[in-house]
């Protein structure tokens, strides 16, 4: 029989509560799901293990199996060895299929190739230069030279990661004042330069999508990423779904005013929750409490906490107890199983975890609190998010179907 936790993982998330509408189109698409979710999940799987653990019918499976042979989503590879009787062809994904995908940073880009499995076959960073024209063509250099060298694979497309918001409809960047580029159409001029679709989304989304795919969510349906780094970030699934809200503006709880004579923010408002345990927060700290901070990146700060500096450890125990205090009122708003966290707060997350947990534990309304899970390779986790981003445009009966090889050029 299928268990939820089979169909929370891979290609699609499948959101149970759609079966109640029950429609024939449904069904089937749901069916053609939960088969791709298997083959993912169990990869390398006879049909006959595919009927077993979905409990559909054979014939169902078969028909299945052959559509998702056409698409290219699935090969057919391996042949299972059996003590008697007919010996079963297994089933897996097309790693031929890859992605590529670009993290971009205030600073830095990542431009990397991702197959169906989310592998890496190649990375490489650059720096991020102040002219967006400019820095996007460099960008698109290096995304042909990779396809060049992965001349083989069968490309579907590019996904983005952003520090910051993404309006889902016109897939432009609206929000994003770490980033300080002026109004700039990042879609359009890739999708130009590289001839490939291009699916965007900010980094948190990302990192949420990429344990969704690739990680470890198994049966979770309430969740909230958050990226502390030089501001605070959000992404939120809720009911199983990822929430974007109106121009993907859903999550922004950075920008809540906490204190109201708080320190000024990057989006004009004072006190944000960003303004008091972002990692500028934790540095302003330091200042405050007479350190030599000039020019220091946060890292700096935690190295010197390490070395025993006491006004390093209590700037950044300040700078987590916020957060905590912050994710006060993510938890009674969206009330998640599990809070993942990520950003540069991670490498000292063995000292401060524990502060950041202190304050919720007392706060939670009913029942235990949420768990607080670290999430340690967020650069793998935004770029592994941006290839999700394009496998979900695909998913489902949505993929078309096309020829086999198909280059671009
Ligand atoms: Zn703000």
């Amino acid at each position: 029989m299928l268990r939820i936790a089979d169909v929370k993982r891979g290609i699609r998330r499948v959101d149970l509560a759609y079966a109640q509408l029950a429609s024939s189109d449904i069904a089937r698409d749901m069916n053609r799901d939960v088969v791709l979710e298997l083959i993912r999940a169990r990869q390398p799987i006879s049909r006959a293990d595919l009927a077993r653990l979905s409990g559909l019918q054979r014939s169902t499976v078969s028909l299945i199996v052959e559509e998702l042979l056409e698409e290219d989503w699935i090969r057919e590879g391996a042949v299972a060895r059996r003590p008697r009787g007919r010996r079963p062809t297994l089933l897996g994904l097309n790693d031929d299929l890859a992605i590529v995908v670009c993290d971009l940073r205030p600073t830095q880009a990542i431009v990397a190739v991702v197959d169906l499995n989310g592998r890496f076959l190649s990375r490489e960073s650059l720096p991020l230069i102040s002219d967006p024209g400019r820095a996007v063509a460099q960008i698109i250099a290096r995304m042909k030279k990779m396809q060049q060298r992965h001349a083989q694979k069968s490309f579907e497309g590019i996904g983005v990661s952003l520090p910051g918001r993404v309006d889902p409809d016109s897939q432009t960047l609206i929000f994003a004042p770490n980033l300080k580029w002026p109004r700039y159409d990042i879609k359009k001029a890739i999708e130009r330069g590289t001839g490939m679709k291009v699916e965007m989304d900010n980094a948190a989304n990302a990192c949420l999508l990429s344990e969704l795919w690739f990680g470890r969510m198994d049966g979770v349906r309430n969740a909230v990423l958050i990226t502390v780094s030089e501001g605070i970030g959000a992404g939120v699934l809720a009911n199983g779904q990822l929430v974007s809200g109106k121009q993907g503006m859903a999550g922004e709880f950075g920008h809540i005013p906490i204190d109201p004579n708080g320190p000024g923010c990057a989006c004009g408002g004072r006190g944000c929750w960003e303004t008091l345990a972002s990692s500028r927060a934790a540095l302003r700290y330091y200042r405050e409490l007479g350190g030599a901070s000039d020019g220091i990146a946060v890292n700096e700060l935690m190295k010197r906490a390490e070395e025993g500096d006491a006004s390093a450890s209590k700037a950044l125990e300040k700078q987590a107890r916020f957060l905590g205090q912050g994710l006060r009122m993510v938890i009674a708003a969206l009330a998640p199983e599990i809070i993942l966290v990520t950003g540069e707060i991670l490498a000292a997350w063995p000292r401060l975890g524990s502060v950041v947990e202190a304050e919720l534990s007392p706060v939670v309304l009913a029942g235990t609190p949420p768990r607080l899970v670290p999430v340690e390779e967020s650069e793998v986790a935004r770029l592994r998010g941006a290839a999700a981003m394009v496998l979900q445009r695909h998913s489902g009966y949505r993929r078309a179907r096309r020829p086999k090889s198909r280059l671009a050029s």
